[in-house]
């Protein structure tokens, strides 16, 4: 199976015009990259630009989104629905990410989300992740509530399209003190996962799942982490707003063998 490389643009960049030039030097870069499926999930509003890219650019990846509301129509201001995601070019919603949950996002909202972006069609990520590394603690609390909460009464049928990112939020670039965590502790952490799925969901349908590591990845560590974290791909912050880097990382893990 080929590895998964999301690229949370976040609030960048500025303008439609440093986006598609972010857009074209990454495809550029990664000409003949056999072994990474790369999504790019920008702000909203540059979907239906990015979309709109020459064919060769186009479909060299994925677009995807970073956050959705849940009902389909009607009167929620500021809020974007699955089907409009959907039309805008989106194939992939990034859900629960930590900077969301620190502005009020519950597991309820998350949950509700996953259901109506499974439903409509498109791939959910679902962002779980502890705020503190407690040593005492081998699989954080935070983390078994945040993916239980998330899975909730979610049709099997609909988990072909279902991903989960670890990420700790400590190990966030953004954070003031963000460091990236090490793959041993990746590892042990993506197996833990796992097991919490197969719990909840039976082995046949968790084992089909992806998960993908998130935090302070960049061009020198995202291979260590894809060969010894046990994940199947990477969420990148930061490191994907310079094609530069973006492109060395995603070759570094084309790599892999
Ligand atoms: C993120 O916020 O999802 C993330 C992984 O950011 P960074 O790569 O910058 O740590």
């Amino acid at each position: 199976m080929k590895k998964i490389i999301i690229a949370n643009w976040k609030m960048n960049p500025t303008t439609p015009r440093a986006a598609l030039r972010l857009m074209g030097k990454v495809a550029r870069g990664l000409r003949g990259i056999k072994n990474v499926e790369v999504i790019l999930a920008p702000p909203f509003v540059f979907l239906p630009i990015l979309r709109h890219t020459p064919y060769a650019i186009r479909h060299m990846f994925k677009l995807g989104a970073q956050d959705v509301f849940y009902e389909r129509e009607g009167a929620f201001t500021g809020e974007v629905a699955p089907p409009q995601l959907k039309a805008s070019g989106a194939r992939m919603v990034v859900i629960g990410h930590s900077e969301r949950r620190a502005m009020g996002e519950t597991d309820d909202a998350v949950n509700k989300k996953i259901k109506a972006v499974l439903e409509s069609g498109m791939r959910a990520v679902l962002c779980v992740g502890e705020k503190e590394r407690k040593a005492s603690e081998v699989f954080p609390k935070v983390v078994r509530e945040e993916l239980l909460g998330g899975i909730r009464k979610i049709k099997k049928s609909l988990l072909a399209n279902f991903i989960i990112a670890y990420e700790p939020v400590w190990a966030i670039s953004s954070n003031a003190r963000g460091k990236a965590d090490t793959p041993k502790n990746v590892y042990e952490m993506a197996i833990l996962i796992r097991r919490e799925l197969y719990r909840a969901l039976g082995k046949r349908a968790a084992s089909k799942i992806p998960v993908l590591y998130g935090g302070s990845v960049d061009e020198k560590n995202a291979a260590e982490f894809v060969a010894k974290g046990a994940i199947d791909g990477l969420l990148v912050g930061g490191a994907s707003l310079n094609a530069k880097k973006f492109v060395s990382l995603v070759k570094a893990v084309d790599k892999i063998k």
